[in-house]
């Protein structure tokens, strides 16, 4: 008889959600995190009274009722609604590509102008079946707004070649030809009021939680402290990298307390200029609708991931995708280890995504073992 019934290596969102399943079904859980704190990249610092996303902005949206209702039990959300504006050399324009964008870009007004701008610039690249990044977004929206809206900030973003990126990437901005800024097409969005931390306090209520806790430094003692283990880091290192190293994009976060009450009347500003080292800079106290004296501004780095660097984005193109099948392989035949998240997945989930497939696994593992 082990000390736990679940090792969770991990308090990010799936590590949470899978505790708070186990717990609720009468589970001992223990959750290890090497990070000083819980609550993975969703995870806020107060500064200035502002609830900082410390590891870069995070919008919570959903379409699924069930995923909004079941965050709903933990905190309330507030009314935030995503725009993102695009600085582009002098120019500024509006995300995601809608018809505000096009009256920027082209003083089209109306949709059937923008949609003519855009096919005839389609036309002359015949594309047929888009096998990567530029090719998709090409075929989306024409060159015009590639060239001044995505080729700089995807090369910067993904240190690749938007030829050697996946089609999917691209897709998760919408295209729109309304005038309608709403980064996000889903149904449910905001942040959570208090912040996130609130969120992950509520699920890892009345659970053990170890912070400041590699599960590597003492692999064999955690692997003996439970019966199972629902791992959350990285895969390819679970396995010890036996079929090479799966490649993740990082991110350098310069945040900066600044004495003015509204540095750029925007939560997030986009740089899409291939010379301007950042993606994007956030000012954090308008995703609460902040009014106080100071403001809190992080510009967002992009950089290649490391060993001693936070493995932030899986990089899904070929290469990759095989390695991680490799290892897909025998985590498919691993007993009484489930694997779940960004990491362990290998996949550029959000939050709604890793919920959903959390309380999936929970469902399948719970109902294999009552069975
Ligand atoms: P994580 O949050 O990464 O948690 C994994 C945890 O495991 C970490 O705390 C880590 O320290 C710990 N860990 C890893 N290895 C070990 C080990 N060996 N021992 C102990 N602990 C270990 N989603 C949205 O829905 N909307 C957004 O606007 C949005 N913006 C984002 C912006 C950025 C910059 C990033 C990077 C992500 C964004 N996301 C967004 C995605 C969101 O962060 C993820 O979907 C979600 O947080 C992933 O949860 P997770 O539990 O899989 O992983
Ligand atoms: N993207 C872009 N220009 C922008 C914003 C996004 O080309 O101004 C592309 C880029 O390739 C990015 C992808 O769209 O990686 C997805 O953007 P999203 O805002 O969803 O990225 P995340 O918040 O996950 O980093």
């Amino acid at each position: 008889m082990k000390k736990y019934d679940y090792l969770i290596v991990g308090s990010g969102l799936f590590g949470s959600v899978f505790a708070h399943e186990a717990n609720k079904r009468g589970k001992t859980c223990l959750v290890i995190d090497k990070r000083d704190h819980a609550g993975g990249n969703v995870f806020c610092e107060k500064v200035e009274g502002i609830n900082v996303h410390k590891y870069g902005p995070h919008v919570f949206h959903t379409n699924d009722e069930d995923i909004w209702n079941y965050v709903q039990q933990f905190v309330k959300f507030n009314h935030f609604v995503c725009n993102t504006l695009a600085v582009y050399k002098d120019e500024m324009y509006n995300l995601p590509f809608n018809m505000n964008t096009f009256y920027q870009l082209w003083g089209t007004r109306k949709p059937e102008e923008a949609k003519a701008k855009i096919q005839s610039q389609k036309e002359a690249l015949n594309i047929k079946e888009p096998s990567n990044l530029e090719e998709q977004a090409l075929s989306l929206v024409g060159p015009d707004v590639y060239e001044k809206l995505i080729k700089g900030y995807t090369e910067k973003q993904w240190g690749r070649p938007a030829t050697e990126l996946p089609a999917f990437i691209i897709k998760r901005l919408p295209v729109r030809f309304t005038y309608d800024n709403n980064y996000f097409n889903d149904k449910y969005q905001g942040i959570p009021i208090g912040g996130y931390n609130v969120l992950i306090d509520g699920l890892l209520e009345g659970i053990e939680v170890r912070t400041n806790t590699d599960y590597f430094e003492n692999r064999e003692e955690f692997d003996n402290i439970a019966d199972n283990v629902v791992f959350t880091g990285k895969i390819d290192q679970y396995y010890d990298f036996q079929f090479g190293q799966l490649e993740y994009r990082s991110l350098r976060f310069d945040t900066e307390v600044m004495d003015t009450d509204n540095y750029q009347g925007n939560a997030v500003v986009n740089y899409t200029e291939r010379d301007v080292p950042y993606t994007r800079v956030i000012e954090h106290k308008h995703f609460e609708f902040g009014t106080g004296p100071k403001t809190v501004v992080t510009k967002e780095h992009p950089q290649e991931w490391t060993s001693e660097k936070e493995p932030y984005y899986p990089v899904n193109d070929a290469k990759n995708t095989a390695v991680f099948k490799q290892y897909q392989d025998l985590a498919d035949k691993a007993e009484n280890v489930i694997f779940g998240g960004r990491l362990a997945e290998y996949r550029y989930y959000d939050m709604h995504q890793i919920i959903g497939s959390a309380l999936k696994k929970v469902k399948d593992h719970f109902s294999a073992v009552e069975a």
